[in-house]
């Protein structure tokens, strides 16, 4: 049976993209970092499911807690790379993406002393204008890319993209993307990977969607956040649907998470690209 993937964005509760305006980057480096401890806590979840993840760390917080890093690393998860600052790849541009991706690896490198081969961008930024990066990730010899989320959304999504993974051919080589796993349901792509959905929606939804992709012999990819796991968080002043999406059902992810580790079998993305390796449907990326 195919294992899916389980996937963690090592960030702090003040990155998150909506609660930009409240906490610019100015402000980060005097707000209380909550991380460690709601890591600490996944990492026990992990541990007692025997379950080896993938956490894409920001270059910023592994600058700043290089000993969280290495716990994870020495509990042996993947570590990848989700970028230094999160920004998204748009506002970047293609010379400040590559900048911002050498500096991350360097600082990934020097905690762990291993350079990271996998990638996910800021708020999963690769978009159809956006493509390039999958160009400049293959160029500097990325293993997987998890930055595309194949459904339309108002910030981001590449709506036509693979629901599942694929070997994105660029003019700098090929990278496999893997994209957070999608439930079709009546010809339309509904997100089923984690995030807000995941405490939103029942279990059952997230588990129909992987048994869907174990029928296929593939793996599914989920995604989660340390600050998903910190019920007590500052409360940001965001109002309406946003305060809704970002805070609802915080006290109930970690249960969820449990029983969907319960229900199914999870490793980290390397090994299942490298399970997948020859196997990879082709996709090339016709850039302007
Ligand atoms: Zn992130």
């Amino acid at each position: 049976m195919s294992r899916h993937v389980l996937t963690v964005d090592l960030e702090e509760w003040f990155h998150v993209m909506n609660l930009r305006p409240f906490f610019p980057p100015s402000s980060w480096e005097d707000l209380e970092r909550r991380s460690p401890d709601a890591v600490r806590r996944l990492l026990e979840i992990l541990e007692r499911r025997s379950v080896k993840a993938t956490f894409f760390c920001l270059g910023w917080l592994a600058e700043r807690e290089p000993e969280l890093v290495r716990e994870i690393a020495g509990a042996g998860h993947e570590i990848a790379s989700h970028g230094y600052g999160h920004r998204p790849v748009g506002a970047l541009g293609r010379v400040g993406f590559e900048e911002d991706l050498a500096g991350t690896e360097r600082i990934l490198e020097g905690v762990t002393g291993k350079r990271p081969l996998l990638f996910r961008a800021c708020s999963f930024s690769v978009t159809p204008s956006t493509a390039w990066a999958l160009d400049v990730l293959a160029g500097r010899g990325y293993k997987g890319d998890s930055s595309v989320f194949p459904v339309p959304h108002p910030d981001y999504g590449w709506k036509g993209f693979s629901p599942r993974p694929v070997l994105v051919e660029t003019p700098s080589g090929s990278i496999p993307e893997f994209p957070p796993l999608t439930l079709n349901l009546l010809g339309r792509n509904f997100p089923a990977g984690g995030g807000g959905y995941l405490r939103l929606f029942p279990v059952k939804l997230f588990s129909l969607a992987q048994r869907r992709r174990e029928r296929e012999g593939l793996p599914g990819c989920i995604y989660l956040h340390p600050w998903e796991l910190d019920p007590d968080q500052p409360r940001a002043p965001v109002g309406g649907l946003k305060r809704f999406r970002h805070y609802v059902n915080l006290g109930r992810t970690e249960a969820k998470l449990d029983a969907l580790l319960a229900a199914h079998s999870f490793g980290a993305m390397g090994e299942a690209l490298e399970n997948l390796e020859g196997r990879l449907p082709s996709f090339p990326l016709l850039l302007p």
